[in-house]
């Protein structure tokens, strides 16, 4: 199965339930405990790297939030969660109140913060930042060594019982054929999925390193042609429309978004500077209505993965070629 049976059972229920009490809810609580990182990517918004760590969020105060948002999944991210003190602590009691967990990292210090702390657990996916092969990867994260530590870390994560996945974005200097070569040795390390998305054009972030529309189509067609032999997380209705073949609204709410300031709004992309510090003012403050439509300029060329896989399943389920579709996707790997 592409995804391990408990955790799609487990979105499954969530699901039923909150689509009972209203077509708009979360799924995934973006959970960044710190804006302090080990590195300064390109494609990352610069907040995001440039935090004091003084200024992270406690263990209760994360806890509460994603009570809060009362979702299946908590993504934790940052900053680099391998530098939040606390995250031992945090990643023990998101398991113990049943929560899957995306932790996303560069990898760099995975040896020394989470190998032999925090066992593997069926809770707990390590998530490794990867968006090409060396050179590419070394170009996006400006500094050399990265990305054979990643490797290297990727395979004693497997080697250790790590349910580990890789989270690859796509920018304009992508080589899709290069990201084949990537999809065909984490193939090899036995890697258990692939996340693919298109970059999202951060307003900080000067370098032309973004792709248009029509960027992300043409490049989106090449990888659904290959993406049958990996196990890409992406669904086919997702693929689908980063290949500009549908149209959907955006989910904004799907994937909502606690940092050091408070609930971002209304998603973790777009630079508001609005931040709400409880969930229910910020979910009834967001002109949801507004956002879904995606015709902000600052919306512009999105097609990022938290905004639109949750409409684009949805959509698919209401129809019956569509679901046998998505069922065989899911038995595929
Ligand atoms: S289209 Fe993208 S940037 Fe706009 S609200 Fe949706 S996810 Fe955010």
């Amino acid at each position: 199965m592409r995804f391990p049976f408990d955790f799609t059972l487990k979105q499954a229920i969530h699901q039923a339930k909150m689509s009972r009490q209203g077509r708009r809810y979360p799924t995934v609580c973006m959970l960044e405990p710190l804006y302090t990182c080990n590195l300064a990517c390109r494609g990352c918004s610069t907040e995001r790297h440039t935090g004091k760590l003084s200024d992270r969020l406690s263990v209760a105060r994360c806890l509460q939030a994603v009570e809060e948002a009362n979702v299946p999944i908590v993504s934790v991210c940052g900053g680099e969660p391998m530098l939040y003190p606390e995250l031992p602590e945090l990643l023990s009691e998101l398991i113990a109140r049943d929560k899957y967990i995306i932790l996303c990292t560069n990898a760099q210090l995975l040896d020394t913060k989470l190998f032999g702390i925090v066992p593997p657990d069926r809770h707990l996916f390590v998530n490794v930042h990867l968006d090409g092969m060396r050179k590419t990867q070394e170009y996006v994260c400006n500094r050399s060594g990265v990305w054979d530590r990643a490797i290297a870390m990727i395979r004693e994560s497997k080697q250790r019982g790590y349910i580990t996945v890789t989270n690859c974005t796509v920018f304009k200097e992508t080589d899709v054929n290069e990201l084949e070569e990537l999809c065909q040795l984490l193939t090899s390390l036995d890697i258990d999925g692939i996340f693919i998305s298109p970059g999202y054009h951060y307003e900080s972030v000067k370098e032309d390193v973004f792709l248009t529309q029509k960027e992300i189509e043409d490049k989106f067609k090449v990888i659904r042609e290959f993406a049958p032999k990996y196990k890409i997380t992406a669904t086919p209705p997702f693929l689908d429309f980063c290949c500009g073949e549908t149209e959907l609204d955006c989910a904004p709410y799907s994937t909502v978004n606690f940092t050091p300031k408070g609930w971002k709004a209304p998603c973790y992309l777009i630079n508001t500077d609005r931040y709400y510090p409880d969930f229910k003012t910020f979910w009834d403050s967001v002109d949801w209505e507004y956002w879904e439509k995606h015709t902000d300029q600052r919306c512009s060329n999105c097609r990022m993965h938290s905004g639109f896989e949750q409409n684009a399943v949805a959509k698919a389920m209401q129809n019956p070629k569509e679901i046998l579709r998505l069922a065989a996707w899911q038995f595929a790997h």
